[in-house]
């Protein structure tokens, strides 16, 4: 009998588990259908800056959209449908950490360019060769409103350019220097 009640028991727990897995599933799934791509959104919209003291909630809701993504690096808000120029950026997925940028500016970019594959959350499957500073000085607001000014390189400079032309209406398709579509990569790839 109480090798029976122990077998229920583990029974139940695997199915509490499987329900608790499945619901988790759909949470991520619908976390990352609110990302818009090229059918819905308007690439060419531009982005307005945001207004001290304005509703910054929705920056909540992009962080977790950008984490329910798998290889995601970076999200504009314009990519879930707010014209605002706010950006969170996830550089390195390993140390969890999502920095927020709210209107930032590139003051000063890097003369010395590479040209690296670049994908966009919007534009799943599509693969391109973009040229971009390696080096850029970029001015920012945090969301406690404290005025940044930081130097980035690397994939951080990327993903910050890569965004802040979604805030001015271009994507990086636009970008490419010659066009290439690659189908089945993309969890094999970084996307913003
Ligand atoms: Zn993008």
């Amino acid at each position: 009998m109480a090798k029976l009640v122990g077998k229920n028991k583990q029974k139940d727990r695997r199915k509490k588990e499987k329900i608790k897995a499945s619901r988790k599933r759909s949470h991520i799934m619908k976390l990352r259908s609110q990302i818009l791509t090229f059918d819905d959104l308007d690439v060419s919209a531009k982005s307005q800056n945001v207004i001290k003291g304005e509703d910054i909630s929705f920056i909540s809701k992009m962080k977790s959209i950008l984490w329910s993504t798998e290889t995601g690096a970076g999200l504009a808000a314009s990519q879930i449908g707010i014209l605002k120029r706010v950006c969170v950026v996830m550089p390195d997925r390993e140390n969890r950490q999502i920095i927020t940028m709210i209107n930032p500016v590139i003051m000063e970019m890097g003369e010395e360019k590479e040209i690296k594959t670049e994908g966009c959350l919007s534009y799943p499957d599509v693969y391109g060769p973009v040229e971009r500073s390696k080096k850029i000085l970029v001015m920012y607001y945090t969301e406690d409103w404290v005025c940044k000014e930081v130097n980035l390189r690397g994939l951080f400079a990327r993903i910050v350019q890569h965004e802040t032309d979604h805030f001015d209406g271009v994507c990086e398709v636009q970008k490419f220097h010659h066009p290439v579509k690659l189908l089945g990569f993309q969890n094999s790839r970084i996307l913003f």
